[in-house]
């Protein structure tokens, strides 16, 4: 079994939905105790989330890129970095390292080409909805993809960092993404990609109008095949 790097923290809501699920996926392959060789450097997600916001990327790179180092000189095989909007710096943090590096956005843009969906909605944070890394990824492998519009998308944005990040699950907000959710819909959107690793833990496929594409998922599900690709099952 390979050892997965996991870069978590942000927010570490999510973090902890990756160890359990790649977990859960190992133990239902190899056996009921058998588990995951897993290094996790969780950040404080303080300093990132300022970054963000303030546009400062080059500083938010430094500190991912320094967590992977960490986890490459720990032993860690591959890197999981387990947040999409981080993504924005993945070209920085794949420099900074000689091992693999497993991007969220392949991990979901095959699932979605494997389901047959062409069309797909995109929810996330404001970073992810409106800028391009996340999106050319997903349009290179052929998909359509579309946002809510921006009244839509500072709903969905606002409830990911004011909720969903700080553990606040609440109906009210679930309607809203619900209604979000059905307006790609009435768009042609085939199946929605939950591009921001927590709005799983708000939103489960029998909420939901379309079919749902989860980036938690799909991603700790790429980790799982990453680590037990030398096994013999
Ligand atoms: N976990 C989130 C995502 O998948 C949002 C938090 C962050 O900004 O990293 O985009």
């Amino acid at each position: 079994m390979r050892t997965i790097g996991l870069i978590g923290g942000m927010s570490w809501e999510s973090s902890a939905e990756y160890y359990r699920i790649i977990n859960q996926q190992v133990r239902d392959r190899l056996g009921p105790l058998r588990s995951a060789q897993i290094l996790m450097y969780s950040v404080d997600f303080g300093p990132v989330e300022q970054a963000q916001h303030a546009g400062r990327w080059d500083d938010a790179a430094l500190i991912l890129e320094g967590a992977a180092r960490q986890l490459q000189a720990g032993g860690a095989e591959c890197i999981v970095l387990c947040t999409n909007t981080m993504h924005l710096v993945a070209p920085r943090i794949e420099a900074a390292v000689s091992i693999p590096f497993l991007h969220i956005a392949d991990a979901a843009g095959s699932a979605a080409v494997e389901a047959g969906t062409l069309t797909v909605g995109l929810l996330g944070t404001a970073f992810t909805m409106e800028q391009d890394f996340l999106k050319s990824r997903l349009v290179a492998q052929g998909l359509t993809v579309l946002v809510p519009n921006e009244a839509e998308r500072k709903i969905v944005h606002r409830i990911i960092y004011e909720e969903l990040c700080v553990g606040i699950i609440s109906d009210a907000s679930r309607q809203q993404y619900q209604r979000v959710i059905e307006s790609l819909a009435a768009c042609g959107a085939q199946a929605i990609i939950l591009g921001c690793t927590e709005i799983s833990l708000l939103i489960k496929p029998e909420h939901s109008a379309l079919p749902l594409l989860d980036t938690t998922e799909l991603h700790a599900q790429a980790a799982v095949a990453f680590t037990l690709e030398d096994q013999v099952i």
